[in-house]
């Protein structure tokens, strides 16, 4: 087998892309911005038209990418090898080109805690003025001496650098790092804008937004940012956490409600009972409320099934599937319980 040359016809460049490599992963090294969210096959973002060629598909979530679309010609970029010479584009982002994202240097600002397991961060780049994200895209933060990984940016573009919120994972190199030895002053990396799941501002029908723990974060960037530019439609939050412990933010969404009519929050408890919030799965909950999601957009954020079950959740209320944006937390690598292509 030989390298294959793949035409991505919105760069209008022809890429090599070296065998066991995806179309995605060789985009990305050839610097190319090609739309895509948790690089796993599981939130479509990297949705595309496959023009000629053949590619094999590995296993990805049957919500991210069904078999009608297959049967269309449509594959997931972040998991396809290409088997032949082929040419494919990208399905459009809906607002607008795709920025490419640049490396700058930051410095940690301030950290607190916002639960038991979850950490703000906040990182004032050293050149701010340059950064440009939209609303739901993240970045790639590298702390002293760890990994580099993802986190999503969780406050609206200018103000105050750029805010994470980081969840603890046991045994894990960078969150860890995070909770018991990162500092105020230390430096960072940072890799930015990256994702597509962020806000579309000409949308103006309602928007259903589900978190799930961390995934709170860039919802929070997606509310604050509809509701600073005016944007009036109904916006529906749900927020999925195991205990009362797991919350954090309730009261600042609460003021938010009550100063924009047009927002609603829904905290959810999975793992009790209690007076004052929700009970439940979170999709369950959001699917008793809401009926009919045609004409919604969709942003989603949390743990893979969490993920899994809202996009189905959705599209069985007619969501249709490219108005759900969806980004999933979790490390590529581990794909557990995914559909084979
Ligand atoms: C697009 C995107 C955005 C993200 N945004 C956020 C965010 O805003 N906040 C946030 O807290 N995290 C976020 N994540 C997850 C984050 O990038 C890391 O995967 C997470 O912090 C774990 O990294 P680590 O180095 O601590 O663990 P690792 O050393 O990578 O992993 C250690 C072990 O934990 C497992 N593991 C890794 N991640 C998870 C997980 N999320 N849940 C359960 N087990 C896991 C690994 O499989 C491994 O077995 C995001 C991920 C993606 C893809």
């Amino acid at each position: 087998m030989t390298a294959k040359f793949v035409d991505i016809r919105q760069s209008m460049t022809r890429l090599e892309v070296p065998d066991g490599q995806t179309i995605l992963d060789a985009a990305l090294v050839a610097g190319i911005p090609y739309p895509h969210g948790c690089k796993s096959g599981r939130c479509g973002s990297c949705k595309s038209r496959l023009i000629e060629g053949e590619v094999e598909l590995l296993k990805h979530s049957r919500f991210a990418l069904t078999d009608q679309e297959k049967a269309a010609g449509m594959i997931l970029a972040c998991r396809a090898l290409p088997q032949t010479h082929a040419a494919v584009a990208w399905l459009g982002s809906d607002d607008g080109d795709v920025q490419s994202p640049r490396r700058v240097d930051g410095i940690v600002t301030h950290i607190g805690d916002l639960t038991h397991d979850i950490k703000l961060v906040r990182i004032a780049p050293e050149d701010e003025s340059s950064l440009l994200f939209t609303a739901g895209q993240y970045a790639q933060v590298g702390f002293n001496g760890v990994p580099a990984r993802s986190y999503s940016i969780a406050n609206r573009h200018g103000t105050d650098g750029l805010e994470f919120h980081i969840r603890r994972v046991p045994g894990g190199a960078a969150s860890e790092h995070v909770h018991n030895a990162l500092k105020t002053g230390d430096k960072t990396t940072l890799e930015l804008p990256l994702g597509s799941s962020s806000l579309r501002q000409h949308h103006s029908g309602p928007i259903l937004c589900i978190a799930g723990g961390s995934g709170l974060a860039p919802i929070k960037s997606i509310v604050e940012t509809a509701l600073a530019h005016g944007m009036k439609q109904p916006i529906h939050v749900y927020f999925g956490v195991r205990t009362e412990r797991d919350l954090y933010l309730v009261e600042h969404f609460q003021a938010l409600a009550k100063q924009h009519a047009n927002l609603t929050f829904v905290p959810v408890l999975s793992e009790v009972q209690s007076s004052q919030y929700r009970s439940g799965f979170v999709t369950q909950v959001m699917a008793e409320d809401l009926s009919d999601l045609d004409g919604w957009k969709a942003y989603v954020a949390g743990p893979p099934l969490m993920v899994e079950a809202a996009m189905e959740a959705a599209f069985a209320r007619r969501l249709q599937r490219q108005d759900m944006h969806a980004d999933v937390f979790f490390t590529p690598e581990e794909l557990p319980g995914l559909a084979t292509a």
